[in-house]
């Protein structure tokens, strides 16, 4: 029965490609140009051009897939041919330790990462900034020239995230700013307000708690932009870093780096202290990327 089936199909596949190498060959003779042997049409018109192939391969489209125990972010993309680049932008992960047993992710049916376009950007721009082909981008996304909608969200094939980016998704950014023993007494996030009982505020970084004296390092190699005093972080200095990366240390109780100094991890910038708003010794570190606050945990390893 199967060795039947086999030779049947055999037949039919031989038959198709006789039709197809047969008509295909008619189509190009002069005689057949205006509908003479018409019957021929339909089949050719079946027949995808190179191009529609190409397109057929570049739509975008995305499957889910629910996490199970012991995937990482690497076997997964492996799985389905993609990059981790892929899965970690397309899914949002801010931090690839916390995949969740049961969490569903998206997976691209192309290996790339979404982009929400700026003013200014053209599909040319584009494609010259993330080094990917401008004919394949224009493809994914139907582009019909070299014009694209400010705000709108498009998919670059091919694209990687950049260094800083990964890094920070892979928490391992910056180091952290006590290298001694201290205790986290405040977490990033909502809390009751210490100073103002009753009320919830956000607090926008880590209280490290640790003795006075304590020495405190630059979280990540920058520039010293502010080293002064304020009625809320008592002595503090604020670091800018690369790709719109800053941060933040309070309560110090003296300041040994001044601004416009170079500092790295292994620069002691002061001491821990208990100067300004606070009840304890401590360090207030506050991480911000392009003004916002991000949570420090996830960022440290
Ligand atoms: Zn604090």
């Amino acid at each position: 029965m199967k060795r039947y089936n086999f030779f049947k199909a055999t037949i039919v596949l031989s038959f198709f490609l006789w039709a197809g190498f047969h008509f295909a060959g008619a189509q190009y003779t002069p005689f057949d140009a205006k509908g003479v042997g018409g019957g021929d049409t339909p089949l050719s018109e079946e027949l995808p051009t190179p191009e529609e192939q190409q397109q057929k391969k570049l739509r975008l489209f995305y499957t889910t897939y629910a996490v199970k125990k012991g995937d990482m972010v690497s076997t997964i993309a492996e799985k389905y041919g993609v990059s981790q680049d892929a899965i970690i932008s397309i899914n949002k992960l801010r931090n690839t330790r916390t995949l969740q047993i049961g969490q569903i992710l998206k997976v691209p049916s192309i290996d790339g990462i979404p982009y929400k376009v700026k003013k200014g950007d053209t599909p040319e721009s584009i494609a010259d900034n993330y080094k990917i082909s401008l004919e394949k981008l224009a493809l994914v996304n139907t582009f019909t020239d070299n014009t694209v909608e400010p705000a709108s969200m498009i998919f670059l094939p091919d694209a990687k995230l950049d260094w800083a980016t990964l890094q920070e998704i892979n928490g391992d950014l910056f180091k952290k700013p006590l290298k001694r023993r201290f205790r986290i007494s405040s977490r990033y996030g909502w809390r009751n307000n210490p100073f103002r009982p009753g009320v919830r505020s956000f607090h926008n970084g880590i209280d490290m708690a640790a003795p006075r004296g304590t020495p405190i390092y630059a979280a990540l190699a920058g520039r010293v932009i502010a080293a002064g005093y304020s009625k809320v972080y008592g002595n503090y200095i604020i670091i800018a870093h690369h790709s719109g990366y800053r941060t933040l240390y309070g309560h110090l109780h003296a300041i040994f780096t001044s601004r416009g100094a170079f500092v790295t991890p292994s620069s002691k910038i002061g001491i821990v202290g208990n100067t300004g708003m606070s009840t304890g010794p401590h360090l207030h570190f506050t991480i911000f990327k392009n003004g916002s606050t991000l949570n420090p945990a996830g960022l440290w390893n």
